[in-house]
């Protein structure tokens, strides 16, 4: 690895990992990440937005992090970004790095014949030595709708939240579907909503394993909530000054949600 001002992304399960002294949200500069990790070498994808390169690498889950080192929640470090002034956009080189490690170790195995893959030379692909297979990165479009009605939003508790607080209505996108039926579709299923004036707001890469949220607003044209119970176990009709307990900042969900409250939508 050359190491000379590169800068490398180190994640273990769903952490990112930094040194104590952190400053490093832009990644871990290589000739410090080389002496705390010898002889380990990150994957290094090209075609990095701003046309450069990027040095990512996904320890073992029973690796030991080395002495004076910690372990952050990838989504914690994103809120990080929003803080410093990255906007939801200023996380895209880490979510990228997350996406393509997850990726890598994914794609171990050739999954026509089994032969153990490569990375290919020049493309960000997975390459099999035996059939010529190749596997580029997966990516699962989902969308995530502010459903609005009149000056109040839809915000809802979603099971798996650990803590109180609300969000938006999400889903993946299914086979056959276009955006817009599956923001009509998550609706009616997770809250018996229906809506209409769908639009596309923004998106945001979110490799937990592998999506891209598209952003959408629409109107409540209808229906009265009622909660799946499975996915959703509260929703509720809130205003601009009655907002309750929101998801942390750095994930699409609390952008769009503030840009609403905001009247920027
Ligand atoms: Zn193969």
């Amino acid at each position: 690895m050359n190491d000379s001002g590169s800068r490398v992304f180190v994640f273990q399960k769903s952490d990112c990992i930094v040194p104590g002294d952190a400053g490093t949200l832009a990644g871990i500069d290589g000739a410090r990440f080389c002496s705390a990790f010898p002889g380990l070498v990150p994957y290094r994808s090209p075609f990095l937005s701003g046309g450069g390169f990027l040095d990512a690498v996904l320890l073992e889950d029973e690796a030991a992090i080395p002495e004076g080192w910690k372990a952050l929640p990838l989504r914690s470090v994103l809120s990080l970004f929003v803080s410093s002034g990255g906007g939801i956009q200023g996380n895209n080189d880490i979510l990228r790095a997350y996406h393509l490690v997850q990726w890598r170790r994914a794609s171990l195995y050739c999954g026509r014949c089994g032969a153990k893959n490569t990375d290919h030379p020049e493309e960000l692909a997975r390459l099999c030595p035996v059939c010529g297979g190749l596997e580029f990165p997966r990516i699962a479009p989902a969308v995530i709708s502010v459903v609005t009605r009149g000056d109040k939003i839809l915000l809802a508790h979603n099971v798996r939240f650990i803590n109180k607080v609300y969000s938006l209505i999400a889903g993946f996108v299914e086979a056959g579907e276009t955006l817009e039926d599956t923001v009509s579709r998550e609706i009616q299923e997770e809250v018996g909503l229906e809506v209409d004036d769908i639009r596309y707001i923004t998106s945001q890469p979110w490799p937990f394993p592998h999506s891209l949220m598209l952003g959408f607003s629409a109107r409540c044209t209808g229906g009265t909530i009622q909660v799946d119970g499975k996915e959703i176990e509260d929703a509720r009709w809130f205003s601009r000054d009655d907002l309750p307990g929101l998801s942390q900042h750095g994930s699409i969900s609390r952008y769009l949600i503030d840009r609403w409250a905001a009247g920027t939508l």
